[in-house]
């Protein structure tokens, strides 16, 4: 046995429980070793053509998977792609997208999808809307139950995405959320996702490696 095979037994059990109970929350569960395996599943999931729309993330750009939907295969309602004054109208869009993507700030072992938002167009998409929805969530956003969600979010989460986007907050100085009433704040709406009305709406896939914050 190599050294990092104990470490991988660790990951892929955590996953297969995490995956066990988001399937009993009515939501479908995928492994993905590796950030390959993730864009390909996630390009396997997408239909050629599709209306596409997705929340800001590293994670996606990390797996190359906004690479995938600027490659010309999708109709991408993509907001960096149009002048400021547009960009409302496309988050608008993506209410009825075919499909959209995101990460998800944490994924508790019981199943849920725990998200915090600033101006709340993701979790509002991922919540009602787009047909389908896929989350691609790196093993390191697992955690045991919500409180930890809820930990995770305003200990690494929050600030660093915060420092991510030059917002004026006091967690990017201190690096811990400082509860703030900053109007750069991105902490404004906070969604938990707890089971789905429509079986297999949303699609988890959870990878083997580390991706975002
Ligand atoms: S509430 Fe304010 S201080 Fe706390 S993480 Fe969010 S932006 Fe940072």
């Amino acid at each position: 046995m190599t050294n990092h095979q104990p470490m991988a037994l660790v990951r892929e059990k955590l996953i297969e429980r995490t995956a066990k109970k988001l399937e009993e929350n009515h939501m479908t569960a995928y492994y993905a070793p590796t950030l390959e395996d993730a864009r390909k599943l996630v390009q396997e999931l997408l239909p050629k053509g599709c209306t596409v729309a997705c929340g800001g993330s590293m994670t996606l750009s990390e797996a190359g998977i906004m690479d995938l939907l600027r490659s010309g295969d999708y109709e991408f309602y993509d907001r960096e792609a149009v002048p400021q004054e547009e960009v409302d109208l496309v988050l608008r869009k993506a209410f009825f997208a075919d499909c959209y993507l995101t990460s998800c700030n944490a994924v508790t072992e019981q199943g849920e999808l725990y998200n915090v938002d600033g101006n709340a167009n993701r979790v509002a998409a991922m919540t009602y809307g787009p047909k389908s929805v896929i989350c691609v969530v790196g093993y390191n956003k697992i955690v045991p139950d919500l409180e930890a969600a809820v930990a995770r979010v305003e200990q690494v989460a929050a600030p660093a995405n915060a420092v991510r986007l030059h917002r004026k907050t006091p967690c990017t100085v201190t690096g811990r959320c400082e509860d703030c009433h900053s109007p750069d704040r991105i902490c404004c709406t906070t969604v938990i996702h707890r089971q789905q009305r429509v079986p297999g709406r949303i699609k988890v896939i959870l990878v083997g490696e580390e991706l975002g914050y």
